[in-house]
């Protein structure tokens, strides 16, 4: 029987978990035993829901983009068909806050790539040299598919705000990739990787040259294909991402899971692996053949240097921490409020105006860089005419406000809030969760970067990495890698063994 050790269980070492459980059941021949340490209390990592009167508050993601399936895959596989709920695309329309005011984004943009030329181009939001750049873009597209093609050629990447810039200009990256880049990554479109940040469009490039025209290309196919007309662009379920986490833990057998056990160190002992583990202060230490590493960047850093000096400096250097607050409102007090119609809005980052240190309002202000209309973009998270509002905080200045008390950062929520929507009364209860060191930054070179990490990860036999640290940081992604993962190293360690019988394959997007 062999023995596989996941170290980390937020949805990617929970995915992986749960296909171990799952080949378990499946294909007795094939079975290993495996143990999942996470460091907490509760599984899951940064996928959280708080569900309290009436209201579900995700504390981390609130769905994840209907476009990949694996997700939506695991959901059914789960019992979960009947949860499933889209975003309320009808009222999809998201705002970008410019001083005071909150104008709404061109009708048709996916991020920075129009599909609704009538709608761009009646944008207040761009000057008219800008509406001329975008309008050029398509007639460049023989050389910028040139240029992507060398660039695939050579292996080279460039950072997002480069590759924006060379299809639309300066003023449209900034005006639109860097904040949307900000409210995803909490991340600086000028070192973030084009190729590991934007590979559908990087791809479109290589294929149409022009973004436009191969964006067009592909809603013409989708529309012609399968995508149902009713398809939403978010996909979440009724209860909260949280049900995803309790039905893959009812799934798993109890005495795999060992939750606030913090693994220290990971050896490699012969053909084996120790990991050493502190749980209450006591610690202990136990033997396996796999180890599956699924830890943030800068734990899988110190887990890594031990191994192999190389590998923590091919992992992502920087990561962006976040704070939530979710200000929830309830219907008598709502009934004041007045809230766009749409998802809510984003707020392109400013330096420091004054050079001075900022104060705790000055600094909200600036660590501000979206706040989502909750109960507007999607059905069943507000009681009937209540209003639930997320802030998110991110960036540079977010660090600073970590360690303010949760009382401070509901009401520094509600000041930066106020000066978008009006002013806002008390929320019947805030909900204030903090993210620190949760979004890698993929810079530029990342997939390089990746491609040799894996060749020495290779080098050591039995050691698999997974986590949003190196393939995306989306849900989907991580639930297909979690997934592949648990096949690989089931796989590998079958191979090792005489009896047993590698798990039939199956196929998760
Ligand atoms: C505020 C926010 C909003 C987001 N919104 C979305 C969204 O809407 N849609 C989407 O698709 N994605 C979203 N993301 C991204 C996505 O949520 C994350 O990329 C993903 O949840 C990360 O999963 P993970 O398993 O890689 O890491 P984590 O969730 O960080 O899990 C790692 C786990 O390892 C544990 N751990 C750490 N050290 C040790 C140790 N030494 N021993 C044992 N265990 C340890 C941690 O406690 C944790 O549980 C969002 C991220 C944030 C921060």
């Amino acid at each position: 029987m062999k023995r596989i050790a996941i170290v980390g269980g937020g949805i990617a070492g929970l995915s992986a978990a749960y296909e171990l459980a799952r080949t378990r059941e499946d294909n007795s021949a094939a079975s290993c035993t495996f143990t999942l340490f996470e460091a907490a209390p509760r599984l899951g990592g940064i996928v959280a829901t708080e569900r309290r009167a009436g209201f579900v508050v995700e504390c981390g993601p609130d769905s994840w983009v209907s476009e990949k399936p694996a997700a939506r895959t695991l959901a059914v596989e789960l019992g979960l068909a009947d949860a499933l709920i889209g975003s309320n695309d009808r009222w999809r329309k998201t705002y970008l806050a410019e001083g005071r005011t909150l104008t709404p984004l061109p009708d048709g943009m996916r991020m920075m790539v129009p599909s609704n030329w009538a709608a761009l181009l009646a944008s207040p939001l761009l000057s008219w040299q800008a509406k001329l750049a975008y309008l050029r873009e398509p007639k460049m597209a023989a050389a910028l598919q040139a240029s992507a093609l060398e660039n695939a050629d050579n292996n080279h990447d460039e950072s997002v705000r480069d590759f924006v810039c060379r299809h639309f200009g300066a003023e449209a990256a900034d005006a639109f990739a860097a904040p949307l880049l900000a409210g995803v990554f909490g991340g600086d479109i000028r070192s973030l990787s084009a190729r590991a940040v934007l590979p559908v469009f990087t791809q479109i490039e290589r294929t149409h040259g022009s973004l436009i025209l191969g964006l067009q290309a592909r809603l013409r196919a989708a529309a012609n294909n399968s995508a149902p007309a009713d398809a939403s662009i978010f996909t979440s379920l009724r209860d909260g991402l949280g049900t995803l986490i309790e039905r893959m833990e009812q799934r798993i057998p109890a005495a795999s899971l060992r939750r606030n056990t913090r693994v220290q160190a990971i050896e490699r002992t012969g053909q084996q692996w120790r990991i050493r583990t502190e749980s209450n202060g006591a610690l202990a230490e136990e033997i396996f053949d796999s180890a599956i590493v699924a830890v943030p960047a800068h734990v899988a850093a110190s887990l890594l240097a031990p191994l192999d000096a190389e590998m923590p400096t091919l992992l992502p250097q920087h990561a962006s921490s976040a704070i939530v607050v979710a200000l929830a409102f309830a219907p008598e007090r709502a009934a004041a409020l007045r809230i766009p119609r749409g998802f809510g809005f984003l707020v392109p980052q400013r330096q420091s105006a004054t050079g001075h240190p900022d104060s705790q309002a000055a600094l909200a202000q600036r660590a501000l860089l979206a706040c989502t209309f909750v109960d507007q973009k999607f059905p069943h998270r507000a009681p009937p005419g209540a209003i639930l509002l997320r802030a998110f905080f991110g960036g540079h200045p977010a660090p600073a406000l970590l360690g303010e008390s949760d009382a401070t950062l509901a009401t520094l929520a509600l000041q930066s809030l106020g000066t978008l929507l009006g002013r806002l009364p008390e929320p019947e209860f805030s909900v204030v969760q903090r993210w620190p060191l949760s979004l890698p930054q993929y810079a530029v070179g990342h997939l390089q970067r990746m491609e040799q990490l894996q060749q020495r990860a290779a080098r050591l036999p039995g050691l698999h990495l997974v986590g949003n640290a190196y393939h995306g940081v989306g849900l989907p992604d991580l639930i297909a890698a979690g997934c592949t993962t648990a096949r690989t190293a089931i796989g590998a360690a079958c191979a090792q063994s005489s009896t047993a019988k590698p798990p039939a394959t199956r196929t998760r997007p």
